[in-house]
């Protein structure tokens, strides 16, 4: 077998537009964009091109998208005040920190302190909470993503056996959660797991988001799998490759996401999902 690559961009691009006939929606109804804040403290080279990325695609889509750079140096304090302000502001629907933070700064309380409402990262414990209690909530942008690309797959999650590798609290257990609602019969894994392989080996869907260069190999893999590979790597020449080995699983699964263009460019566009669905539930107007 030889998988059918899930193209993410292409699939991006579709909820982009999604996202732009909602955004004129929006305007035409309250006479403003939805506003997503985007704060960057320092200048991590990676972080300031996500954010500059995050800030280009909402104002390509018609909201207003204002990126905030802070230095290096910027206290717990200072930044919590900056949240807060953003957090009262009334023409913010979305409030995004980049993480990771500098060191001195605790992520946690930057989190907590961002009101659930806004918090278009889904990151804060009271979205984690009503996700996990299948109620409805800001979802993490990258699980959205890969859920939508399993959609597109065709896949039946109905009864399905889903493994997801990694319980990270951004990417792992949310994944989990949401396959969950979708009644799929869900597994997490992670590095004190037994025969890893052997565990991959039973999934109808292998999500795996572990920062580990093509650690899964075909022979992971059922056959007719759907495989979504989530990590974002650079190999010995440099060059991004997934968590997964994508030409052997390739060759196993029914489907793939490829990296770079997979799941990477539908983090951004559920981002911007999530934002007009903020902005639509704080003007009453339900998710
Ligand atoms: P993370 O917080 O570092 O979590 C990694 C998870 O993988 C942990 O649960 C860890 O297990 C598990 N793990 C590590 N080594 C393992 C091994 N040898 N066998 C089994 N499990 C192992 O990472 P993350 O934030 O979830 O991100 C994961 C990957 O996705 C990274 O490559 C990241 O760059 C990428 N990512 C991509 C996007 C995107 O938009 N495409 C977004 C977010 C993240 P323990 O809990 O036991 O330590």
């Amino acid at each position: 077998m030889t998988a059918r690559m899930l193209d993410g961009k292409v699939l991006a691009q579709k909820v982009r537009d999604e996202v732009r006939a909602d955004v004129a929606r929006f305007v035409s109804e309250f006479g403003r964009p939805p506003g997503l804040d985007v704060v960057l403290v320092g200048d991590d080279q990676a972080s300031v091109v996500y954010t500059r990325n995050k800030e280009k695609a909402s104002n390509e889509v018609g909201m207003r998208g204002r990126l905030h750079r802070l230095p290096a140096e910027t206290t717990e304090a200072e930044l919590l005040g900056r949240v807060h302000d953003l957090c009262v502001d009334d023409t913010v629907d979305g409030i995004l920190v980049q993480l990771p933070l500098p060191k001195h700064i605790r992520e946690d309380r930057v989190i907590d302190a961002i009101v659930p409402a806004k918090d278009v990262d889904g990151f804060h414990p009271i979205n984690a909470g009503l996700l996990s209690a299948g109620k409805p909530a800001l979802v993490p942008c990258t699980p959205t993503g890969c859920m939508r690309l399993i959609t597109e797959s065709g896949v039946k999650l109905d009864g399905a056996r889903a493994v997801v590798v990694g319980r990270s609290n951004i990417v792992g257990k949310p994944m989990a959660m949401l396959l969950l609602a979708a009644n799929a019969t869900v597994t997490i894994a992670h590095s004190k797991t037994h025969d890893l392989p052997g565990v991959c080996r039973e999934a109808d869907v292998l999500v795996v988001a572990v920062g580990r260069k093509r650690m899964v190999t075909g022979d992971w893999v059922k056959p007719g799998a759907v495989v979504i590979d989530v990590g974002i790597n650079r190999d010995e020449n440099g060059k991004l490759c997934g968590d997964v080995d994508t030409e052997s699983a390739a060759e196993r699964a029914s489907f793939i996401t490829p990296v770079p263009g997979g799941v990477g460019p539908m983090t951004i566009a559920c981002l911007l999902q999530n934002t007009v669905r903020a902005a639509r539930a704080r003007m009453g107007l339900g998710k």
